[in-house]
């Protein structure tokens, strides 16, 4: 994902969500990433502070964002581990038969209106 165009398509939609509740100007919006989404938050702020300033809607609009854990399941042994510190490879059993099952989402969350 291009943190750009992850920063207008975020814009898009709180706008809209904005405009139906009739509210002029955004102040703040929350985002819950994943560990290993390809979304780096450091890169998403800086295209963020470019990207309000140009938006009369959302000038100086704030961005949170929340980390969410990555967790992996096996299918062979049925237990769960964190994905950034054994990547595909279960610690309990050495299987491969493995998947995520959470740590890849990009959620918006809360926005704060005037
Ligand atoms: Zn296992």
């Amino acid at each position: 994902m291009h943190e750009l165009g992850v920063v207008f398509h975020v814009m898009d939609t709180v706008k809209a969500a904005a405009q139906r509740e009739q509210a002029k100007h955004i102040n703040k919006v929350c985002l819950e990433i994943g560990e290993v989404s390809t979304v780096i938050p450091s890169l998403l702020q800086d295209c963020w502070k470019w990207a309000v300033a140009k938006d009369d809607m959302m000038t100086e609009c704030e961005l949170v964002i929340h980390g969410r854990k990555a967790m992996t399941h096996c299918n062979k042994c049925h237990k769960d581990y964190p994905t950034t510190v054994f990547e595909k490879i279960c610690p309990y059993c050495g299987s491969d038969d493995t998947y995520l099952l959470t740590g890849d989402e990009f959620i918006i969350g809360d926005i704060e209106v005037v």
